[in-house]
């Protein structure tokens, strides 16, 4: 391979990418279209009210600048917003076009290629992906009997990065505290929590582990404007780390990543429109428990959840989603799951939403 030689050092054009992109396939769930989608977990009640002022006036000539010019750089206004929101210090937050890009410039930030990248089985379906492209050995390490995470087998193989989701997707169900102290006290590289549910799992949203990621140099803490925020479209996304943490991962992220009109209405969303996120979120939480309630009436043992989702372990995953995709629901199918086995995850929304659908549950799942 000397430099004489130009041509014999050319790496086949074919060969190019990274290898590990190469068996990688793309993210298709084929979903065609259906009469009502309740497979994404996003917010069903409609666009937060000062978020829609923002969105209706972008069309006037006077708010041309918000599509037409570049955003600022590390959107600072959404920062504030964030901060205040979780009670942390602005510097301690990093934004993102959605949680997916914080949580992939975080893993970018803080591995190298050839290490690996720990997250429990089953848990958001982004992780394995998120470890494929960043070139690190994806490893799954199946709940616990509780469905709480198994710590002793995350942390098997010294990872880098251990990623746990809290309420897990799709299970609904919490990482336990010991669990948290257990991971942060033993993990070899950074603890990433994902939160994109907390709103539903507590009234105000329960931002102590975003605050303690504030001082804990190892932990970082991802959320997300897509689901309680009801902004999925706007694709919106942060982490709470320290300074060294938020700086490490904003370097990663790079500039420009959330739009004029996505900060805007981030920032009324979790501002004016904290109320009506918080309402919302209410809401569901009182439908869901009637939802499940009706699904143990019907034989089912669905798993008692903490998000706007549940997960029913039934026989059949796919059948069960091709029927009720044939009547026009659409939920997330999961085929032989770690702990779970076969189940379905079905988004739940305002009871409006809902209850008109559940005759359609009753008939397929009974
Ligand atoms: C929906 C979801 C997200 C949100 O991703 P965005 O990129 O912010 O839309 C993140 N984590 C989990 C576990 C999710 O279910």
């Amino acid at each position: 391979m000397s430099p004489a030689d130009p041509e014999l050092d050319r790496i086949p054009a074919s060969d190019l990418a990274r290898a590990s992109y190469r068996e990688l396939p793309f993210y298709e769930p084929g979903r065609a279209p259906v009469e009502l989608d309740l497979s994404d977990n996003t917010n069903l009640a409609g666009l937060p009210p000062t978020a829609a002022k923002i969105l209706a006036s972008a069309g006037a000539p006077a708010a041309a600048p918000l599509v037409t010019r570049y955003p600022s750089l590390w959107a600072g206004d959404l920062k504030e917003a964030i901060a205040s929101y979780l009670g942390v210090p602005a510097r301690c937050v990093v934004t993102g076009c959605g949680s997916d890009d914080v949580l992939d410039a975080a893993v970018r930030a803080f591995s190298v290629p050839g290490d690996s990248l720990a997250f429990p089985a089953p848990t958001f379906s982004m992780l394995d992906h998120l470890a494929r492209v960043n070139a690190l050995e994806p490893y799954a390490a199946p709940l616990a009997a509780d469905l709480d995470v198994d710590v002793d087998l995350l942390l098997a193989p010294r990872a880098r990065i251990t990623y746990v989701c809290s309420p897990n997707n799709p299970t609904g169900t919490l990482v336990s505290p010991a669990a948290v102290d257990g991971l942060l006290a033993r993990a070899r590289g950074l603890v990433i929590v994902d939160e994109a549910y907390a709103e539903y799992a507590a009234d105000d949203g329960a931002p102590e582990l975003a605050r303690r990621a504030t001082t804990d140099g190892r932990l970082f803490v991802t959320r997300t404007l897509s689901k309680a925020f009801g902004l999925a479209g706007m694709r919106v996304g942060y982490g709470v780390g320290t300074p060294e943490i938020a700086s490490a991962v904003e370097k990663s992220r790079g500039p420009y990543k959330v739009g004029r009109l996505s900060e805007q209405m981030a920032v009324a969303a979790m501002t004016d429109d904290l109320p009506w996120v918080r309402e919302q979120a209410r809401e569901v939480v009182g439908v869901r428990e009637r939802f499940v309630a009706k699904l143990t009436g019907l034989g089912l043992r669905p798993i008692p959840s903490r998000a706007n989702f549940v997960l029913v372990p039934v026989d059949d995953a796919a059948r069960v989603a091709s029927e009720l995709r044939a009547r026009g629901v659409g939920i997330r199918p999961f085929a032989r799951a770690a702990r779970v086995g076969d189940g379905v995850r079905i988004s739940l929304g305002p009871a409006v939403v809902i209850d008109p659908v559940w005759p359609v549950f009753a008939e397929v799942l009974a």
